[in-house]
């Protein structure tokens, strides 16, 4: 940590704050806070402040309910945004258990633990996410629909401009919050849009992403619009993705940090470490999935016809396969891995992933040749015989496949592997259970 204790007194007085929010995430990466006046600030950076880890998802029983929050100095924020009561900070903490050591079931506190194993290997991940969603008008009643703003109707000019200025208002409110950002701009699907920032360390980029989606939909509701990170919202219109962009770094021999994935003499001009790095990040995407694609619906986003990947392939040209190696060499070397979902837990969906392609480097596996041909053009036969394997194609599928990867279950801790698991096979068999309208259309009349 860089900033201390003192530094984010003096600067809650400077900018004359009057209220904190320490925030957390719960097993399924739904933030909480707890707000303060800031009186409390001193005893909150302390980390004194307790809650009843009870009563979040996912957390503890009630007879292990005091838990205390410590907060990360250099998540220090202002909210970009007017409070009637004045301004209002943030801190992103960590949770601890009633014996003061870091609580094992905070996916931030899990995260830190799997950034520790690639240090020890002498690497720091670096990650840039690409996060889709849509904007969707209110109905009267201030309830989510799925039409959009900016199709058909009657008065389509200024409609066409009210994503344009809803996603400006957002890149505002962003930078204000700290965030380089590196691009916006409207996606493939009516509605859809995407904000993308710089790469940073995997626990800042996973902070960021919290953030990111809090502000997203902070200010789609100002306009009266719905923001939403739900995979696929609407059939037969592209889902959201959460593409996730990440390299390896390592000290160089001038002690500057240098991007571990480039080698001017490999092949591809990819380090070795790259090679097995996307290996392993194939190796285990099947055990992964869950928890980077988290939601009965999130399959529904994994189907050929979209941008979305099936197959379980790497590819250094065409954006068909798992794995997609971006043109650009020296620093910005990076696996682009393509099947997460805004829907997930980025603590998690990072520890997953930082995990796997550890496994793929300590093993030194070996990713086989790139599929530069468009995968949704072959045959399944021509598909089995080159050993290109499917993604899970639902979340049954996808949750058996983690229960049978023990190197994912070891990313992620006894703790949040049982929560997990637990509510999502209840997720599976509600969603199991219910009959869809498909079926009614399909059966009713037929059968
Ligand atoms: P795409 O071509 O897939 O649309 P974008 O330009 O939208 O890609 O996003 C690329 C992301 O990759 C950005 O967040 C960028 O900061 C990030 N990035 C660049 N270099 C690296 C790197 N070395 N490691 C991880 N992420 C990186
Ligand atoms: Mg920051
Ligand atoms: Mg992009
Ligand atoms: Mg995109
Ligand atoms: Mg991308």
């Amino acid at each position: 940590t860089k900033v201390t204790k003192d530094v984010v007194l003096q600067r809650a007085e400077t900018l004359g704050v009057k209220f904190i929010k320490l925030q957390f995430s719960d097993v399924f990466g739904t933030t909480k806070n707890v707000a303060l006046p800031v009186s409390q600030l001193e005893k909150a950076l302390d980390g004194e402040i307790m809650f009843d880890g009870s009563s979040i998802e996912g957390f503890v029983r009630i007879e292990e309910s005091d838990m205390y929050l410590k907060p990360d100095f250099d998540t220090f924020s202002l909210i970009p945004w007017q409070s009637e009561n004045g301004p209002v900070a943030r801190l992103i903490c960590d949770v601890y258990g009633s014996n003061n050591k870091p609580f094992p079931g905070c996916p931030r506190v899990n995260l830190k633990r799997i950034i520790k194993e690639a240090e020890a290997m002498g690497f720091t991940m670096n990650v840039g996410p690409e996060a889709e969603f849509f904007l969707f008008e209110r109905d009267q009643e201030g309830r989510p629909t799925t039409n959009t703003r900016d199709h058909g109707g009657y008065f389509d000019l200024s409609p066409i401009d009210m994503g344009d200025e809803v996603r400006r208002s957002m890149v505002v409110a962003l930078e204000g919050m700290g965030f380089d950002i590196e691009a916006s701009h409207h996606e493939c699907g009516e509605g859809q849009h995407e904000i993308d920032f710089k790469y940073a360390n995997a626990l800042a980029t996973a902070d960021n992403i919290v953030t990111f989606k809090f502000v997203v939909r902070k200010i789609a509701m100002e306009y009266g619009l719905h923001a939403t990170f739900m995979p696929k919202p609407v059939f037969g219109k592209p889902g959201s993705g959460l593409h996730i962009n990440q390299s390896l770094f390592k000290k160089g021999k001038n002690g500057k940090e240098v991007n571990a994935f480039y080698d001017e003499n490999g092949k591809y001009k990819l380090s070795q470490t790259a090679l097995s790095y996307i290996a392993g990040l194939l190796a285990h995407a099947r055990g992964f999935c869950a928890i980077t694609n988290p939601l009965v619906n999130s399959y529904k986003r994994l189907v050929p016809g979209y941008e979305a990947p099936v197959y379980i392939a790497w590819s250094e040209k065409n954006r068909s396969p798992l794995v997609r190696i971006p043109a650009r060499r020296g620093v910005g070397t990076r696996a682009e891995l393509r099947n997460p979902d805004p829907a997930c837990n980025p603590y998690l969906a990072l520890a997953v992933t930082l995990k796997a392609g550890l496994d793929g480097v300590k093993r030194k596996l070996d990713p086989g040749a790139p599929e530069n041909v468009n995968i949704y053009h072959m045959t399944r036969e021509e598909r089995l015989q080159r050993g290109i394997r499917s993604l899970p194609t639902n979340l049954s599928e996808a949750l058996d496949e983690l229960e049978a990867d023990d190197l994912i279950k070891s990313a992620l801790g006894e703790h949040i592997y049982d929560r997990f698991m637990e509510a999502k096979r209840i997720e599976w068999d509600d969603y199991r259970t219910k009959v869809h309208q498909w079926e009614l259309d399909n059966y009713l009349a037929t059968y």
